[in-house]
């Protein structure tokens, strides 16, 4: 089947490759309509690494995606042909200790889209596990279906943070998981976002979205801002969603006393952790990898128009011009956060 196929870091390319994929009796098969294009795709592309897991053979990119079911296993019950759906990139080992811990994310065996040595989802069809696919509402497009696995990451922070309705939390970063960090921090009770960034045209975008209180950091000090706001206290959580070392060096910064930090965004390099800054605070650290069971959350929440992350999308690609759509995210424009792909 013609795919998207990165030989090695900077060889992209639309070609034929060969998968064999049978269905097993639990799972479906897939025709791929839609697919995001993410931060750790764009990585493989110019490193041709993440961390310990190096692209040593082709692989096809793309783990954001959605489409229609067109097979079904023989013991699978919920689906059926025709239901459009989205679905989970990972794949856990459902006996492994962390799976049957309830944090299959976290699972050493976890198999994972566009991740070395597992094939991603540009290509016309994959073959997943039904218990890993979900039926999208009637209101939510494939677009959008697109979207629930960034928000899957936004939301898995959220839970995390263990929102008090009213908090004031700031959101620290205005790139996709930024922005859907700061939806599923409202959808969870906050009352007010304070979001940061360099970039004004992407805090303006944020700004539209709903409580958005955008903060160019480039002007203003969001520690400042959150007392002003707060009477001196300080905000309830603060999502670092930047990766960003001066980001981070500010971590704390903005936190109230007994507040709750919770990492999101993946620095490039080992960043300094001032220990003395969270003490004084007593303040509770999270860690985010990917999320555990968040989708029928995040499509319930689309279902219902509460999360509404069409504003996000605003860039189209079709899937003949997929290494054109990979050079531009490379360059992503000030203006732009989510570029995606559509298959024919
Ligand atoms: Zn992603």
């Amino acid at each position: 089947m013609e795919a998207l196929i990165l030989e090695e870091a900077h060889k992209l390319t639309l070609g034929d490759i060969s998968l064999d994929e049978p269905l097993g009796p639990r799972d479906v098969r897939i025709a791929i309509h839609t697919v995001g294009i993410c931060g750790s795709d764009v990585h493989y592309f110019t490193h041709g690494r993440i961390g310990p897991f190096i692209v040593k053979e082709p692989m096809v990119l793309g783990h954001e995606a959605s489409g229609t079911v067109v097979e079904v296993g023989r013991d699978v019950t919920h689906l059926k042909e025709g239901d459009r759906v989205c679905m989970e990139p990972g794949i856990p080992d459902p006996t492994s200790r962390a799976s049957r811990l309830g944090m299959y994310n976290l699972d050493p065996a976890v198999r994972f889209w566009a991740t070395p040595p597992v094939h991603g989802v540009l290509r016309p069809t994959v073959v997943h596990p039904a218990d890993f696919t979900f039926r999208l509402p009637d209101n939510v497009s494939f677009a959008e279906g697109a979207m629930v696995e960034p928000l899957a990451v936004g939301m898995h922070a959220a839970i995390k943070a263990r929102i008090k309705p009213g908090d004031l939390a700031v959101v620290m970063g205005a790139g996709p998981i930024g922005m859907v960090t700061a939806l599923a921090a409202l959808a969870g009770g906050c009352s007010q976002v304070l979001l940061t960034d360099t970039q004004q045209p992407k805090l303006d975008l944020g700004a539209t979205l709903g409580p958005i209180r955008p903060v160019n950091v480039a002007r203003e000090d969001v520690a400042q801002v959150a007392r002003e706001i707060t009477d001196g206290w300080g905000a309830d959580i603060v999502f670092e969603c930047s990766g960003n070392e001066r980001a981070l060096a500010g971590l704390f910064e903005p936190l109230c006393p007994g507040g709750c930090a919770v990492l999101v965004g993946m620095p490039l390099q080992p960043i300094p952790y001032d220990v003395v800054a969270a003490q004084i605070k007593e303040a509770r650290v999270e860690h985010v990898f990917r999320y555990a069971h968040v989708y029928p959350r995040a499509l319930a929440l689309m279902g219902s128009g509460r999360i509404n992350v069409k504003p996000l999308i605003t860039d189209k690609f079709a899937f003949a011009d997929s290494v054109r759509a990979f050079d531009f995210a490379v360059q992503m424009p000030p203006t732009s956060v989510k570029a995606q792909i559509e298959l024919p």
